[in-house]
C-alpha cells in the first residue's frame, strides 16, 4: 500500500454505486489506469469541478494491490476554449480515445505524456485543422506502425517522379511499378506523402499552417485512417461523431 502524487489527464469516467465514480487516468509514470473517487457524485465532494473528462489534474493516489483509490485532484488546465468549440472537442475526443486504445497500465509514458499536452496546448490556442494528423502519426510512429513514407514498400525505391502513391489496406505505400498487386487500395497525390513526412517530422507546437484543398486533407485522413486501422484493427467511435460535425 502506497500514496502516490503524480500528473494524469482524464480520458473516461463512469458512475459506479450511488456515489461513486470509476475515472480512467493517463499518467507518465503509470500509464493507463483506473481509480475509484469515492463519494465524487455528492453535491460537496471535493473532486467536483476537477474531475472533467479532458482535464489536466495534479492526482493523488492511494495504491493497494487491488486497486487505486483518488484521494486528491487538482485540475491545472481544463482547456475552456476546446471545450467550447465543438469541432475542437471532437478532436480532442478523438485522442483520447486514440490514448486509451493504446496506453498500457503501468508503463512510463512520459514521452506520449508531453506530446498529449503539447497537442492540447496547441488545439487550444491555434485550432490548426492538421494538429490532429500530426498527433496520430506521433502515435503511429511511437508504436512502430508508421511505415516508411518516403520508400516504397515494396521495391525500396524513393519516391521522387511518382505523381500518384497507392497505400494498400495493409498499409503498404507502393510506386507506380508495384501498385498492380494491391487490392484493396487508395491512390493519393505526391504531395500528401510529403505532407504526411512533415507533420511526422515537425514538432507539434510549430507545424505551421499550411494551404491545403478539403479533397488533399480527406486524402491525408484517410491514408492515416488506414495506418491506424491496421494497428488498432478497429475504427475509433469518436471519429464517426466527428464526421457529421465535419
Ligand atoms: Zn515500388
Amino acid at each position: 500500500m502506497r500514496n502516490l502524487l503524480t500528473d494524469a489527464i482524464v480520458l473516461k469516467k463512469f458512475n459506479i454505486g450511488e456515489n461513486d465514480v470509476i475515472v480512467v487516468l493517463f499518467s507518465p509514470i503509470l500509464g493507463r489506469i483506473e481509480a475509484k473517487a469515492k463519494g465524487a457524485r455528492k453535491i460537496n465532494s471535493h473532486f467536483i469541478g476537477h474531475l472533467e473528462t479532458l482535464n489536466i489534474c495534479k492526482v493523488q493516489l492511494y495504491k493497494t494491490s487491488a486497486r487505486y483509490t483518488l484521494t486528491d485532484c487538482q485540475a491545472h488546465a481544463t482547456f475552456k476554449n476546446i471545450k467550447n468549440d465543438l469541432i475542437l472537442l471532437s478532436h480532442s475526443y478523438i485522442i483520447l480515445e486514440l490514448l486509451y486504445l493504446t496506453a498500457y497500465s503501468n508503463e512510463n509514458s512520459t514521452e506520449i505524456f508531453n506530446e498529449v499536452l503539447n497537442v492540447l496546448n496547441t488545439i487550444e490556442i491555434h485550432k490548426t485543422l492538421l494538429i490532429l494528423d500530426a498527433f496520430k502519426l506521433k502515435i503511429l510512429k511511437l508504436s512502430g506502425n508508421l511505415p516508411l513514407t518516403s520508400f516504397c514498400t515494396n521495391c525500396q525505391q524513393k519516391f521522387s517522379t511518382d505523381k500518384t502513391i497507392t497505400i494498400t489496406d495493409e498499409a503498404q505505400i507502393l510506386c507506380t511499378n508495384c501498385n498492380i498487386t494491391a487490392s484493396q487500395h487508395i491512390q493519393v497525390d505526391h504531395n500528401i506523402i510529403r505532407l504526411m513526412h512533415y507533420l511526422n517530422e515537425t514538432p507539434i507546437n510549430e507545424i505551421k499552417k499550411i494551404k491545403f484543398t478539403k479533397k488533399q486533407h480527406s486524402q491525408l485522413k484517410e491514408a492515416i485512417n488506414i495506418f491506424l486501422n491496421n494497428f488498432l484493427h478497429q475504427q475509433l467511435k469518436t471519429e464517426e461523431f466527428s464526421l457529421h460535425l465535419n
